[in-house]
């Protein structure tokens, strides 16, 4: 009997972290939350998730970079934020303090891209 096996990709989108001039293509533009799900599969179906890859990046360039999985559950709560922020469910204080609480994006130095800029989510 054949049997195909493989590894599948599923992208899950946790939305918009906060807003920064990409220091690769140079737009301001959002930093999204990105998920990547590797599954191991069967004839291309989908079976058993094996491992996931957590980045913030881009909107633009989708040039970003990888997050641990502690700093990917500070992202989170910043997207969750971003998020009561744009529907005016906090104000942008609230919503500022939450960014700069987690130290997410102040820690950005571990991180190779260091020209990030720390601005509101919201097109100014
Ligand atoms: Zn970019």
């Amino acid at each position: 009997m054949f049997i195909l096996f493989g590894v599948k990709e599923k992208r899950r989108d946790h939305g918009s972290t906060i807003s920064i001039v990409c220091p690769n293509c140079g737009n301001r533009t959002n930093l999204r939350l990105v998920e990547i799900e590797k599954w191991f599969a069967v004839f291309f179906i989908p079976i058993l998730p094996y491992d996931s890859i957590y980045r913030v990046q881009c909107e633009i360039c989708s040039r970003g970079m990888e997050l641990s999985d502690e700093d990917f559950e500070r992202a989170k709560r910043i997207c969750r934020a971003a998020r009561a922020f744009r529907k005016q469910r906090i104000s942008e204080e609230e919503y500022q303090r939450i960014v700069e609480r987690s130290r997410l994006f102040t820690d950005m130095s571990r991180y190779s891209v260091k020209a990030l800029e720390n601005k509101r989510t919201t097109s100014d």
